[in-house]
């Protein structure tokens, strides 16, 4: 169990391991790199909590209402409608649901991975460190609250 809080906190400490690792041992990220994946690390140390009242919650609903309002204003309202369905589903889930199982972990951030071969119809891989920090941070989320072991 953690705060919000604690969670960024974590987060960040397991981000920047991977930063190192993935710096290190593979590429070396540019400043925009590491500064694109510290966010990106830190909403998926967030996301888990989205299913109750927390830090997370209000960060995803808050981008979720931008985003929906932004579908509508573009007068896309068949996907606003589908978004909406979708966005929706956390809140009915019990608290540390499926938002907090290893499935999810690497499921969750796939999209990250496999737009780029959606996009170019190639297996375009060039996505892998931004979803291996998605993961990283939504690994430390689930560490902390016990539900990797
Ligand atoms: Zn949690």
């Amino acid at each position: 169990m953690s705060s919000g809080k604690g969670h960024i906190l974590f987060g960040l400490i397991c981000i920047f391991g991977s930063i190192f690792l993935i710096s290190n041992y593979f590429f070396k990220p540019t400043i925009q790199d590491i500064v694109f994946y510290i966010v990106v690390g830190l909403l998926f140390a967030l996301w888990p909590d989205v299913d109750t009242k927390s830090i997370g919650q209000k960060v995803f609903y808050t981008m979720f209402l931008i985003m929906d309002v932004y579908l509508i204003w573009k007068q896309e309202f068949r996907t606003a409608a589908y978004f909406g369905l979708i966005i929706i589903l956390p809140v009915l889930a019990k608290h540390r649901g499926w938002t907090h199982s290893r499935l999810a972990m690497i499921i969750v951030p796939l999209p990250i991975l496999l737009y780029p071969i959606w996009q170019t119809g190639t297996p375009d891989f060039s996505n892998l460190p931004l979803y291996a920090i998605a993961v990283t941070g939504y690994f430390s989320h689930l560490l902390i609250d016990g539900k990797i072991f």
